[in-house]
């Protein structure tokens, strides 16, 4: 007996995806013979379909991703000779005509499947779906089918989904999506046990997960609930692919390649029991998917009723056989969709939200694990499950959407986070950046522009010209993601949300003093009678206080960073040049080495000494001091007027004001609008991979 199992382009697209397969595939192979039919990897058939427009730009990366694979996959003279055979379909891909190109993806990732197989100890033969399957000639395929699996015992047949011949002999295709049929195809001349369909999202749902993120799996429903959900729009299944198994009585399983033993939808003959099946959407209609259960006519109303408490005008209602038809305007397609899913499949208690953690260091670490521990305590406030579904350090990644508990170290692969993330994050999904990348940030935008929320604790994201943070936002809001960052100043202290209740309001804001620098309010609040300053630095360098040259700290770098993102927040156009900064240190100690540096700091000592009496004298203390202030025509030379002048610099603070009396790395800072005139002040922990852990995690609720 043959058990069928076929696989997307997801489930196939670099190498970790396809071991995960033969994992899969091996799994089954302990229960009988199995048929593999594979699609090409993911985005193959699109970059062949513009090959054969004549777009080449895309080629030499298509066929890079291929021998990455088998790079990964193979080692030795089966690496030669697997990367010889991708080369020779690629060059063939090339000769042949316009309109077979795009039928070379299944047959570069089911020829890599069969030879990894093979090479792993498997009886394996690779099926030519070219000679088998003729289009639309179900007897002719199916005595076909039978005839060649007849002449082999392999234990593991491979066939490409998608291609096939037509009655002339010429090869075609089954159309865009067509793999599914393939399989259906195998499985219905086989009179196979099982067929089942390995994709990235887990079964058929209530709805299209990326669109409504409360969607759920429907546990099990009709063949013609199914052909149903497909035909308008559900793009988990193929429609043809439900005629064949429905005629031959087999089950049609829907599975997640990404969780084997999570969640699935088994099709069958047995009624559906349910009113509803899911709602789904093509264009610009949306279909209500009901069952002979459904009350047609009352939901009707209750469409209506749903869409007019969203604020949203249908422009058509109706009822076509046992759905509903709905069509609105294209751009509240998504709004509706949700509001609908609410109505007739109810509002789950919970909402699912997936984490994809960049940067896995000390605050992406005690993130992971903060929300691991706080999981149960975050749903019963919030209504929210989280789940890190994702993690990246600079070399390797790892996506599970079942969620991950340990690091890491098992099952993580090299490649691009962000790309693995965009392919395969539902929408809505957060993506958070612990990193210190200084280049992240570019990607941003398609992180908004592919559905997710950000929220950073990087500040070197925000350490750029205005246009490309003002672009940055835009992005945001146009796509309608949150983006927020209020670890990157202060830790965990409120203080951008503060800044923000002052923009919002119109209030105009006369002054910001923010003493925010860790590594300088823990040097200069030490400092005094004992170690010279000099060794203090040393110290604090040593702790990994500072960055790794802690000149970086003291010629005011990381202020700037924190000022730039405070002023901004404020809504005033700050750029990094509007800024003086009168470093700690004389401009001469920059450009030598560190040792150079350490011993010219020591040499200053009576400098710092005196400046720290002077102070103690006015009954004052030295603090490092971001400050941003309204001042008419305040602007450095050569800059454009903003009204506000900006600087960073050692300053006197009298015993009343609040950072006189800040130890260690303790942060504060003042604000003083129209509104409050007498400053709001904010003072606290600035620093602490706990304190910026739960600082993200309020950002991903709030
Ligand atoms: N590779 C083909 C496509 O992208 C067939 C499939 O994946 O089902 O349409
Ligand atoms: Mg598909």
């Amino acid at each position: 007996m043959f058990r069928v199992l076929k696989f997307g382009g997801s489930s196939v697209a670099d190498a970790t995806a396809m071991s995960r397969v033969l994992d899969i595939v091996g799994g089954e192979l302990t229960k009988g013979r199995v048929v593999l039919v594979s699609s090409a990897i993911s985005g193959c058939t699109d970059g062949l379909l513009a090959c054969a427009a004549g777009n080449l730009s895309g080629l030499d990366a298509l066929r890079e991703r291929h021998l990455a694979i088998v790079r990964r996959l193979f080692t030795g003279g089966e690496r030669d000779s697997a990367a010889k055979e991708v080369l020779r379909l690629f060059a063939a891909m090339e000769a042949a005509p316009a309109d077979e190109k795009v039928t070379f993806g299944e047959l570069l990732s089911t020829r890599i499947l069969a030879r990894k197989l093979g090479c792993d100890g498997v009886a394996v033969h690779w099926a030519d779906s070219r000679n088998l399957v003729v289009k639309d000639d179900l007897p002719e395929t199916y005595r076909r089918i039978r005839t060649a699996l007849d002449a082999t015992d392999a234990s593991v047949i491979v066939a490409p989904g998608f291609i096939c011949s037509d009655s002339t002999g010429k090869v075609c295709t089954l159309g865009r999506g067509g793999s599914d049929y393939s399989a259906a195809l195998y499985a219905a001349a086989l009179k196979a046990e099982s067929l089942q369909i390995w994709t990235d999202v887990p079964g058929i749902m209530t709805a299209n997960p990326k669109q409504v993120p409360a969607a759920r799996t429907i546990p099990g429903m009709s063949y013609r609930a199914a052909l149903e959900m497909a035909e308008h729009g559900a793009k988990v299944l193929y429609a043809p692919t439900v005629a064949p198994a429905m005629e031959a009585g087999i089950d049609i399983e829907i599975r997640n390649t990404f969780a084997p033993d999570g969640k699935r939808t088994v099709i069958s003959a047995t009624p559906d029991t349910r009113a509803w099946v899911g709602v789904t959407s093509s264009d610009d209609t949306i279909c209500l998917v009901g069952t002979p259960e459904a009350d047609l006519t009352a939901a009707q109303s209750q469409v209506r009723e749903t869409l007019r408490t969203a604020g949203i005008a249908p422009l058509e209602v109706r009822i076509a056989e046992r759905n509903l038809l709905v069509r609105v305007r294209e751009a509240v397609e998504i709004p509706a969709l949700q509001a609908l899913h609410r109505t007739f499949f109810g509002v789950r208690p919970l909402r699912e939200i997936n984490l994809f953690i960049a940067g896995y260091g000390a605050v992406g670490k005690a993130l992971a694990d903060m929300v691991g521990r706080t999981a149960g305590t975050v749903a019963e406030r919030t209504g929210k499950t989280l789940r890190v579904a994702g993690i990246a350090d600079s070399r390797r990644y790892r996506i599970d959407l079942g969620g991950m508990k340990d690091g890491l170290e098992r099952n993580s692969v090299a490649g691009d986070f962000v790309d693995a993330v965009l392919d395969i994050a539902p929408k809505g999904s957060v993506f958070v950046d612990c990193t210190d990348s200084e280049t992240l940030y570019k990607r941003y935008p398609d992180l908004f522009r592919g559905g997710l929320n950000i929220v950073s604790s990087n500040r070197r994201s925000f350490a750029i010209p205005y246009v490309d943070y003002a672009a940055m936002q835009a992005a945001a809001r146009e796509n309608g993601r949150f983006f927020r960052y209020e670890t990157t100043v202060g830790a965990a202290l409120p203080m951008l949300e503060s800044l923000a209740i002052g923009a919002n309001s119109c209030d105009e804001i006369l002054s910001i003093e923010a003493v925010v620098s860790c590594t300088l309010n823990q040097i200069l609040s030490a400092y005094g009678e004992g170690p010279t300053f000099a060794s203090l630095v040393r110290a604090a360098q040593e702790a990994g206080l500072t960055e790794p040259d802690p000149r970086l700290d003291l010629g005011g770098r990381d202020a700037l960073r924190k000022l730039l993102i405070l002023a901004r927040e404020a809504g005033v156009q700050l750029e990094e040049e509007d800024v003086v900064i009168e470093p700690l240190i004389p401009a001469s100690l920059f450009d030598v080495s560190l040792d150079e540096f350490y011993q010219g700091l020591e040499r200053l000592e009576p400098v710092f000494a005196e400046a720290h009496r002077n102070a103690l004298a006015a009954g004052c203390r030295r603090r490092f001091v971001a400050f941003l202030e309204k001042a008419p025509g305040g602007a450095p030379e050569g800059r454009p007027a903003l009204g506000y002048r900006a600087g960073i610099r050692v300053q006197q603070v009298p015993e009343d004001h609040p950072a006189y009396h800040l130890r260690g790395t303790e942060n504060a800072i003042l604000i003083r609008s129209a509104f409050h005139p007498t400053p709001i002040v904010i003072q606290g922990p600035g620093e602490g991979a706990r304190q910026a852990a739960a600082s993200l995690l309020n950002d991903i609720l709030r």
